[in-house]
């Protein structure tokens, strides 16, 4: 039996749905882009806990399907050549554009999400670690997290250890052996080959950086990071034969995994833009916002009425 709160939450944001106000929003940020990310679109069957570190960036298949719909009838979709064109160089996008970019590239993105894409014609971003291609492997901070048995320890567990230097990382992913409570499902954790990446660009779709290894950059000396971004750049451009000019930065938040250290090394690599990690208040992204620092949208565990709410600047809800 739904709770009545919850009946009376439905009936309000359904009379916000159907009252016009989302029109008069889109109306008003026209000019801007709507930059959305996903990181997995896991099967309908799979079950992620919602005490799971990685809940918050796992999304349903049937979920997906639904934003896309939504997110396809009320926004056009650009692809990133239009993006950067227009940020870099002022040219003109048509009103409501939406970028879609996918973080890391694990397969299940292949299977659930790319043939949803290509049956409305998007041209997405996926952003994937050059030195994963083809792996079944957590990234290092994944490894850590699951140790922890439960979604507020590993937050508390996320947060000291990406604020402590690499080395100190290894060791507190050493000093955890022996006692994982999480396993490495294929479903989440494999990556896409290098012959999937091809088929994807085939489609007109894009691959971008997202490093090497997917380390927090902040956490790395200078050397290391010029190496994580500069490395898979020209690993992805050589095996493609396409230009990788943005970057996404790993973990992506600007209080943490990354500063102007890492912008200027982005910069100084030949990147023209890094995108940042999700955020769930950003009414998109103006010509002026910061060209290392460009956020974006996420959302994936509430429910469709929930997230027109989300993406609107309707603060009725955190
Ligand atoms: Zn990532």
């Amino acid at each position: 039996m739904k709770s009545f709160r919850y009946i009376l939450r439905q009936t309000i944001l359904s009379a916000i749905a159907f009252s016009g106000l989302y029109n008069l929003y889109r109306w008003k940020n026209r000019d801007r882009v709507l930059v959305m990310v996903y990181h997995d679109v896991v099967d309908d069957q799979f079950d992620i806990p919602s005490d799971h570190y990685n809940y918050n960036t796992t999304i349903r298949k049937s979920r997906f399907v639904r934003e896309v719909k939504y997110l396809c009838r009320h926004y056009t979709p650009i692809t990133l050549e239009n993006f950067i064109a227009w940020k870099i160089k002022g040219e003109k996008l048509p009103p409501n554009p939406v970028l879609f970019t996918f973080d890391d590239g694990h397969t299940n993105l292949f299977r659930n999400a790319v043939p949803e894409l290509n049956k409305r014609g998007v041209k997405a971003v996926f952003f994937v670690k050059s030195g994963c291609m083809g792996m079944i492997e957590q990234n290092y901070c994944e490894r850590y997290l699951s140790y922890t048995a439960s979604y507020k320890e590993g937050q508390k567990a996320y947060t000291a250890f990406r604020q402590v230097p690499f080395a100190q990382q290894l060791a507190m992913i050493d000093q955890c052996k022996g006692r994982q409570y999480d396993t490495v499902n294929p479903q989440k954790y494999s990556h896409v080959t290098q012959e999937e990446c091809l088929a994807l660009l085939k489609e007109g779709h894009s691959i971008q950086s997202h490093t090497v290894h997917h380390y927090i950059l902040s956490s790395l000396e200078n050397s290391a990071v010029r190496e994580e971004l500069f490395e898979s750049k020209q690993s992805l451009e050589q095996l493609f034969s396409h230009r990788v000019e943005t970057l996404a930065y790993p973990f992506g938040d600007p209080r943490f995994d990354f500063g102007e250290r890492e912008k200027i090394q982005a910069k100084n690599a030949g990147y023209l833009l890094a995108f940042s990690g999700e955020r769930r208040d950003v009414n998109g992204v103006t010509r002026n916002e910061d060209n290392f620092s460009i956020s974006r949208f996420g959302d994936v565990n509430h429910d469709l009425l929930y997230f027109k709410l989300l993406l609107s600047p309707i603060r009725l809800v955190k």
